[in-house]
Order: C-alpha cells, then structure tokens, then sequence
C-alpha cells in the first residue's frame, strides 16, 4: 500500500459536503452532496443566485462552520477548526477604522507572529504591491470603497494565505472602481506576485466569472448544490466583446436557467419566484422588439439585471408560459407576445387566466369559493397549499398572496389578515 504524497492531494477536497439547519419542525438543507478540489495555479469561480449556500461553502473551507455531512479535506487531512491556509476577503472590506492602512496590515502580520521590529517595512511593501503607495497613514474613511478594498487584499495577502477566499469582493464598489480593481487583481494573480496558491472567488456575476476563473462551478438553490463546472480556457487578458467570451458567458448562462427546464418530479418542494409584473412585461416588449428570440446572456446585460434580479423575472415569465428557455436563448411564445401586445386590462386576464393553470392557485380559489363568506385567514390558507408548501413557510405563504393580488385572483384584508374574493 502506498500513503498518498502531499503533492497527489489537492489544497481542499470537498466530498460529499452537506450543512443542513435544524429549524424546529423541519431541517433546512443549505448545501447538499458538493464534490469539490481545488488545485495550486487555480482561479476558481463560485457562481449561482442568492441564497444557493456560496457563502456557507466559503464559510466551511474556511473552518468557519462545519459540514453536517460529507467530508472537508486539506491536503487529504481531515479539516479540524479553523484553516490556517485560508483567508476571506469580504465585500464591505471590514477594517478597524481606527487604524491607519499600515496598522490594519500590520495587526495580520501580527497575528502570524511577524516580530514587531519587521512588520512596518513588510506591511509597507503589501500596501505598495496594491498600489496604494503614500497612503500608509491615511485611515480607512479618507479612502474610496475601492482602495478600502485593497487594504482589505493586502491584509488578507500579510497572512500569506494558500488559499484566497474572496466573497463578492467587487459588489459593494461603483462599476468603474469594480472594473479598475478587478484588472489589477488580474495583473497580480497572472504575474504570480500573490503570496497565494490558489483564488476561490464568489460572484453572482456571470461576466466576472468568465473574465477571471480558470474554472467556474455553477450552483443551484433549493437545496444548495453544485449544477455544472465549466472549465474557462481563454487566454488572459479577456476580452468580454469577443465572440469566444460571449460564447461561454452563454454556456454558463445555460447551465444556470437549465435547472429551470427540470422536470417537476426533481423539485423537492413547489417554489414560486418573487412576481415582478412590470418587469416580466419589460422583458416581454423586449422580446417582441427583437422579432422573439434574443440571447440571455445579451438581455441580462442590456436591461442591466444582475443575476438576482433576472433570474426571478425568467423563472416567473417561464412559469406562465410566456416564454421557453432553450439552451441560452428566450424564445417569446405566441401567448406571450399577446400578452406584450395587449393593454393593461388584457395583460391583467391573460396573467389571471394563466395563474389559475397553476393547482396552487386553482386550489386556493376552489377553497374560496367553498366558503360562503368567500373569506379565509392565513392558517386556513397555509392547510390548503399543504403538503406542497410547508404550514411556517411565511415568506412563500406571502408571495402567493403577492401573485393572487397581481393578477387579481383574489384580494388581501391587511387589517384582518384574510384574504377573500371581490365579487363575492
Ligand atoms: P449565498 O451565499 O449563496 O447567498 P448562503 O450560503 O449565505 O447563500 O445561504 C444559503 C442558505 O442557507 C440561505 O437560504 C440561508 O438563509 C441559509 N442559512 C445560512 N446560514 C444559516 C444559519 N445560520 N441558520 C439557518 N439558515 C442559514
């Protein structure tokens, strides 16, 4: 039998992690099944809507929570307690704002056990290697949200981290501070001047994943779990307007509304996204401005929707039969054109006649109108929706609500908190 080599191992392996809450009469599933290495050389990209458990598989690489399944290896150890090889840089860079640039640096220096005597001139070449030369003194409000960024990178980089665990480190910055600090990030990664081996990056950005990573792994929510890892094999720089990049940032895009082309039997439990009426009909004009069809990847960008935003309105126009996804493409169905063609009030009977297709609806309205009142409370509506809608499950209970009012299936009594038909 031959021992495995350090070299053989990859700097983490994840089998089969899952993290799941107890949250009294139910457990909530937050990561499932997630198989993961990650190699020295290695940029890896995170990609997947909020709420799909990055942060949390970000957490356990880290040591910072515990897998409730599966197995956490680092360099094909065991994980126990807190990873010294690891470093998060968070999005609101989290600097004690009573230190100088040099002091924040030099407390991480400090807690790697740098003796004092040497740790102004090291966090002095840190701050250099950022660009942020001059400004060792200044103090963390005198500077941009970008260069309080770059702090929050040297700091990370004094504890000389094998792995660089960033957790949507651009989101918080203007477009132009992202764009400009995303180059520089690059520019030192590429140079090998990071006192690190490998980058794991979490963006819910389809463009900055494929300008940066060497490999994205797309996640899903409901439960967490990783969908697809798209290798990127596109040399640097990156240039997003050529067609070698849109055809990727298409692929990922592809993989990510996949899951929405998932037969009903692989969702665990019925999910209804947040309806933005006035959205999915801005998409739907769109559309119908583009003769039908458009790319995904191309709207997403042009309507400037993040992935949070759009996702949503796709899955909730695609629910209603107004469109199909197919590979990476919208494709306007015959009904949704009517509907982008119609007025206000024919837009409101196609969306309620469309609603009422859905059981969920179709049962609520059937227990309504079996009351002579024509009145129900909110428990009452919860027995309805069950075994598909879990009784404590507020946040979907509300957005049936939202969905019935949109379309005007029914009304809410906010003083009574019933909900009951108009035209009783
Ligand atoms: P992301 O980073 O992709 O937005 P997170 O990892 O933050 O997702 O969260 C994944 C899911 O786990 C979310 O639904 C979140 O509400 C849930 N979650 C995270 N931490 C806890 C916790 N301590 N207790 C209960 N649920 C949690």
């Amino acid at each position: 039998m031959t021992p495995p080599t350090e070299t053989e191992a990859p700097l983490m392996r994840l089998r089969g992690v899952g993290r799941s809450y107890d949250k009294g009469t139910r457990v909530f599933t937050a990561l499932r099944g997630v198989d993961l290495d990650i190699r020295p050389g290695e940029f890896v990209c995170l990609l997947g809507p909020s709420g799909c458990g990055k942060s949390t598989l970000l957490r356990i690489l880290a040591g910072l929570d515990i897998a409730t399944e599966g197995s956490v290896l680092r360099h094909g150890e065991p994980l126990r307690g807190v990873n010294p090889g690891t470093m998060i840089v968070f999005q609101t860079f989290a600097l004690f704002p009573w230190l100088s640039v040099s002091e924040n640096v030099e407390l991480a220096l400090k807690a790697r056990g740098v003796p004092a005597d040497g740790r102004a001139a090291r966090a002095g070449k840190l701050i250099d290697s950022v660009g942020l030369d001059g400004f060792e003194s200044a103090y963390p409000r005198e500077l941009s949200g970008g260069m309080r960024q770059k702090v929050g990178f040297a700091r990370a980089m004094a504890m000389e981290p094998e792995l660089l665990c960033l957790d949507e480190p651009f989101s918080a910055l203007d477009v132009l501070s992202a764009e400009g600090l995303r180059g520089e990030l690059m520019e030192l990664w590429l140079a090998k001047s990071l006192p690190t081996k490998a980058v794991l990056m979490v963006t819910h950005n389809i463009e900055e994943a494929v300008a940066m990573a060497d490999r994205i792994i797309v996640m899903a929510r409901d439960p967490g779990r990783v969908i697809a890892e798209i290798p990127v094999r596109l040399a640097h720089p990156r240039r997003p307007k050529s067609a070698e990049f849109q055809e990727l940032a298409d692929e990922v895009y592809g993989a990510i509304t996949g899951r929405l082309a998932e037969p009903a039997a692989l969702v665990p439990v019925f999910t209804l996204p947040q309806l933005r009426t006035n959205a999915v009909a801005g998409l739907l004009e769109k559309l119908a401005g583009e003769g039908g069809i458009a790319e995904l990847h191309r709207i997403g960008a042009e309507l400037h929707l993040e992935l949070d935003d759009l996702l949503p309105i796709i899955e909730s126009a695609e629910l209603l039969g107004f469109i199909s996804v197919i590979d990476a493409d919208l494709h306007l169905t015959p009904l949704g054109r009517n509907y982008a063609d119609a007025d206000i009030l024919g837009r409101k009977e196609v969306l309620a006649a469309r609603i009422l297709r859905l059981p969920i609806f179709a049962r609520v309205l059937m227990g309504l109108r079996g009351k002579p009142e024509r009145r129900a409370g909110l428990e009452e509506l919860a027995s309805w929706l069950e075994p598909d809608i879990a009784r404590d499950d507020a946040a979907m209970i509300d957005n049936i609500i939202n969905w019935g009012r949109s379309a005007e299936i029914f009304d809410y009594d906010d003083d009574a908190e019933e909900i009951y038909l108009e035209n009783a």
